[in-house]
């Protein structure tokens, strides 16, 4: 069993973004800009901007955060977006979801100039993708090929099973794995909760792509020798153990599955820190202008 290290593969591109930030603010006299939006006070979601905006800093990009209390309106959201769309000098801009329950995140996403959708989610994005077109790719399937690409992870002709379908993580995954491009060329099952014989169908899978929720969903008995696997999952539980008063948990019960692994993520430290060098991929992309002119 061999690490997917997300911690290693994430320092070092991070390193060449920074370069490449560094050599953006020599010819353009300014660094490339990342806006986020937090609404509300959910903790993980408040840990997930936090580690962006620093991240944001250590590469050498400028970050805005807009707070709003979770009263805020829609409307009031959407001004700013569409305000934010408007500044030249903002390269990226994402919301933080989840939203509170009356405001419509479909409406926010689409608000988000594509060009700036570094998040990936509008459906311009998702549909060039689906092309195979230059887009923004979602940032956690983006992370997830970079991490593939980096340790030569093999994929062709393989049966890829992919666990959730949300719009953010399991349905893009399940379209860039099957696409005619490495990574890709996979056989995919995308299974979700009204799947039947889910547990056998996972067993044929040679690459897992772990995204529900739920800790230790994927268990030892599913796996089969020799499987990849990706652990999307991040899910926090109060703890004593920890400064921070929580530990966080994969979907994949690691400690009994990684055994028969031949490659697997760990959690913390794996696709979560390659999904905010996604986020930053894509900012620098968008400043760069090299997907959208
Ligand atoms: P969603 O809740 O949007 O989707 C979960 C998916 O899992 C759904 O498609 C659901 O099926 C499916 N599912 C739930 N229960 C079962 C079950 N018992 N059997 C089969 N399928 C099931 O989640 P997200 O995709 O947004 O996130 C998934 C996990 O990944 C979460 O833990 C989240 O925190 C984490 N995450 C991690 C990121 C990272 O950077 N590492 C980034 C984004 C998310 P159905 O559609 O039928 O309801």
């Amino acid at each position: 069993m061999q690490l997917l290290d997300g911690k290693l593969v994430s320092e070092k591109i991070k390193a060449e973004i920074e370069i490449e930030a560094a050599e953006f603010l020599n010819q353009s006299g300014r660094k490339p800009h990342l806006a986020a939006i937090l609404v509300g006070n959910d903790g993980g979601s408040e840990t997930y901007v936090a580690s962006k905006m620093k991240n944001c800093e250590k590469v050498g990009f400028k970050s805005s955060l807009y707070r709003y209390d979770s009263s805020v309106t829609e409307e009031e959201l959407i001004n700013k977006i569409i305000e934010i769309n408007a500044d030249a000098e903002t390269d990226g801009l994402i919301v933080q979801l989840p939203l509170p329950k009356h405001i419509d995140p479909d409406r926010i996403t689409e608000t988000i100039d594509h060009k700036k959708d570094v998040d990936g989610f509008h459906p311009i994005n998702l549909g060039r993708m689906l092309r195979n077109l230059p887009c923004f790719l979602p940032a956690t399937p983006y992370g997830i090929l970079m991490l593939l690409k980096e340790y030569k992870i093999e994929t062709s002709g393989k049966n890829c099973v992919v666990i959730g379908r949300s719009n953010i993580v399991g349905s893009p995954m399940s379209v860039l794995m099957s696409r005619n491009d490495y990574p890709g060329n996979c056989t995919v099952t995308l299974v979700h909760s009204k799947t039947q014989n889910l547990k056998k169908i996972v067993q044929e899978a040679d690459i897992i792509i772990a995204a529900i929720g739920k800790k230790n969903f994927v268990t030892a008995d599913m796996v089969k020798d020799g499987a990849v696997i990706l652990d999307v999952g991040i899910n926090r539980e109060t703890s004593t153990e920890t400064k921070s008063g929580f530990k966080l948990y994969g979907d994949v019960d690691f400690e009994h599955v990684a055994p028969k692994t031949s490659f697997i993520t760990p959690v913390p430290g794996g696709v979560g820190l390659m999904t905010i060098v996604g986020l930053l991929k894509n900012t620098l992309a968008s400043a760069k202008k090299e997907i959208y002119s």
